[in-house]
């Protein structure tokens, strides 16, 4: 997959990007992610990106020239562009691998109050937040989504096994994770895990699942019910969950 980042912030991205599993995916150009500054399509003088918001108001808002500029330079044209902003659609993991079934994604990283609007009718294909809070810049919001992104696209991880196991991807959040030692400082990894007996074990995740959802996220754990066909034993175990925590 090629990525490409537009920001006025290059520096932000080397280190991040060039660390762990999605540093890896690039050395074996499973991605290839470019940065642009986009400083450098500003056809002023100065170089200066940003100008006072018509109508007055607090803050700069990012000029279109240098935008519109920079996007025609990598040639933006038929590609997804996605302008990181807290007034897009909530990430989420299905956006996530909807999104690394793409060739091409570029990401436009706001500052200062945002960037002109003519920018976003004119390029942008989908407005993107990380959450409900406001940061300074689109810069860390892209890393976010570029990571999640990464992750999900053959070959970048080890194993399939790796996401499908994991929190979201089946609608529940994991199971508690244990390594070696069997005992630390006098505190035990369950004995099931150490039994070998592969069907208490998947009982005992699904269960462990199933309550982390319920405790930490009730919105998610009730979509798992209403949506999900449940077998036998989730059934049982939800029943007691939800028995439980009536009676508590
Ligand atoms: N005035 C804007 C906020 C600007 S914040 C408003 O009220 O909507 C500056 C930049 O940071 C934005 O252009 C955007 O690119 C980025 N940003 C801030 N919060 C974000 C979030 N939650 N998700 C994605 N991008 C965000």
């Amino acid at each position: 997959m090629k990525i490409d980042v537009l920001t006025l912030f290059p520096d932000m991205f080397r280190g991040t990007l060039g660390e762990s599993m999605i540093g890896r995916a690039q050395e074996n150009q499973i991605i290839d992610i470019q940065i642009t500054n986009i400083r450098d399509y500003a056809e002023n003088k100065h170089k200066q990106v940003d100008d006072y918001p018509y109508g007055g108001g607090a803050g700069m808002v990012m000029q279109p020239q240098p935008i519109f500029s920079a996007l025609e330079a990598i040639q933006a044209e038929h590609s997804r562009v996605i302008y990181m902003s807290p007034k897009g659609r909530t990430f989420n993991q299905n956006m996530a691998i909807e999104l690394s079934e793409e060739k091409r994604l570029v990401f436009i990283c706001g500052h200062y109050e945002g960037i002109d609007q003519r920018v976003i009718d004119s390029w942008v294909t989908d407005e993107i937040s990380i959450g409900d809070y406001v940061l300074t810049g689109g810069e860390l919001p892209a890393m976010v989504v570029i990571d999640a992104v990464a992750r999900m696209i053959p070959g970048v991880l080890g194993q399939k096994q790796s996401f499908t196991d994991e929190s979201f991807y089946g609608g529940l959040l994991e199971y508690p994770q244990y390594t070696r030692p069997s005992e630390f400082q006098g505190l035990c990894v369950p004995d099931v895990l150490l039994s070998g007996n592969h069907k208490k074990i998947n009982e005992w995740r699904k269960e462990e699942a199933l309550k982390a959802t319920l405790n930490n996220r009730p919105d998610l754990f009730e979509k798992y019910i209403l949506e999900k066909e449940l077998d036998k034993y989730e059934k049982k175990v939800i029943d007691k969950l939800l028995n439980d925590n009536i009676s508590k």
